[in-house]
């Protein structure tokens, strides 16, 4: 079996280069759907993953009423409806508006914020990332120009633990201490006050537009502008915002009391280092909340809804969930509902991309064919070399192959051989990648 499959060059996806972009992002949102094989496709963008305790139950009705009753947890922590039948994008958008989870139609596509989903909750962070990102949020919805932004566009909020900072964000901003966050862009940085993060980052935000504009190549990201396109994070100290307004600890948006007009103060540091640390397990995170991932990265509404009661829902780029206000007593109910609940579950580190039927391109069943097994390094299912969603950093890749069978880390396996094959690749020490 293994001489019949034809050996396919398939490298892992390289970092990003410079490029130049002919058209704007194509990115499905919860306006704008996608046509898929398994019908509609919406993208709902969640700042921070958040979700309130009615969101919860509205997603879940939704994906019942709307779509195949499932909804995928993408790795940037958004969610994903489909099989979402012809002509039902209006009553779709209506349900999403009447619960706040569409604040601005305009930017919709734009509100990609990845943040810290632990901050707050178990002691570890330096800042409550999760308030920046609302601030943030509110800024960016309230900024007319930051609709030019692509729906790729990523800004990154680590609280200090360096969770999420290898997300691959264009903006990144970590927390150092209470009153100190560093701003990442463009492979420099500089330290603000932690009180002017959020407006900082939205500064960056800005930077990035004008340098690819100037540029003219179309980028949607920072790492595609070219060398000489000019960007320099030290341009947030003249970017004025001139909306003045601050997210409180009862997470309510204030305005007013501070001159926003006035300068950042964004002092350069030599040599920035983002921290890089785990993602947090799943199981209690603090004496109050859980947190779970979703099998393959799928939820089925009733899982959703297994998730309440909940202060919160924060989805994670890891396709999971922390359930804000869940003591340990929760895990028994939570494992039953089929959720992953504990490290060394078969399931952990296991994801995969649509692949058939819901995808044209796809060469497999990628979802039917993964395989549990030890955990160990994460581990992704793709159906075609554009491996749509894979994780960061060191990852196992699984791929399907013209004619049958897989490559795993480009090495052919057939179907039925591989459980053993992925255990290895996933737990063998491992120099070069
Ligand atoms: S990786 Fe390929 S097969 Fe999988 S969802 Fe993306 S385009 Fe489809």
């Amino acid at each position: 079996m293994l001489a019949a499959m034809p050996p396919v060059p398939t490298p892992k996806p390289a970092p990003g280069a410079p490029r130049v972009r002919e058209r704007g992002d194509a990115c499905p949102g919860a306006l704008r759907l996608h046509s898929a094989d398994d019908g509609h496709l919406a993208r709902l963008r969640l700042p921070a993953g958040r979700l309130t305790a009615r969101q919860v139950g509205v997603l879940a009705d939704a994906a019942e009423a709307l779509g195949d009753g499932r909804i995928s947890v993408t790795s940037r922590g958004n969610a994903e409806l489909r099989g979402l039948a012809d002509g039902c994008g209006a009553e779709l958008a209506a349900l999403l508006a009447e619960a706040g989870l569409l604040p601005s139609a305009t930017h919709e596509r734009v509100r990609n914020i990845v943040a810290s989903p632990a901050a707050g909750l178990d002691g570890l962070g330096a800042a409550d990332v999760q308030l920046w990102a609302r601030e943030l949020d509110e800024r960016l919805c309230a900024a007319p120009w930051a609709a030019a932004l692509s729906g790729r566009f990523l800004f990154v909020l680590d609280d200090g633990r360096g969770d999420v900072t290898g997300l691959g964000g264009d903006v990144t901003l970590v927390a150092v201490d209470p009153r100190t966050a560093l701003l990442h862009l463009g492979g420099r940085a500089v330290r603000v006050a932690a009180a002017d993060a959020p407006r900082a980052a939205l500064a960056a935000a800005r930077v990035f537009l004008s340098a690819a504009r100037a540029a003219g190549t179309g980028a949607w990201r920072v790492r595609e502008l070219p060398e000489d396109a000019g960007l320099d994070v030290r341009d947030v100290r003249d970017v004025r915002d001139v909306r003045d307004m601050r997210v409180g600890r009862d997470g309510q948006v204030e305005r007013g009391g501070r001159d926003a007009r006035e300068a950042l103060v964004a002092e350069e540091v030599p040599e920035p280092v983002l921290p890089q640390g785990p993602p947090p397990a799943p199981g209690p995170l603090g004496p109050a909340a859980l947190h779970v991932l979703a099998p393959l990265g799928r939820l089925t509404a009733a899982q959703l809804l297994a998730l309440l009661p909940a202060d919160e829902v924060r989805l994670t780029p890891w396709r999971g969930a922390v359930v804000v206000g869940a003591g340990p007593d929760r895990t028994s109910a939570l494992d039953a509902a089929g959720l992953i609940t504990r490290p060394d579950s078969p399931w952990a580190g296991v994801s995969a991309c649509t692949g058939r039927p819901g995808c044209a391109k796809s060469l497999a069943d990628v979802r039917a064919d993964a395989v549990p097994g030890r955990p160990g390094l994460p581990v992704h299912y793709s159906g075609c070399e554009r491996r749509c969603g894979h994780p960061h950093g060191d990852w196992v890749d699984v791929l399907a192959a013209p004619g049958g069978g897989y490559l795993v880390d480009g090495a052919p396996v057939p179907r039925t051989d591989l459980a053993p094959a992925v255990t290895t690749a996933r737990t063998a020490p491992r120099t070069t990648r």
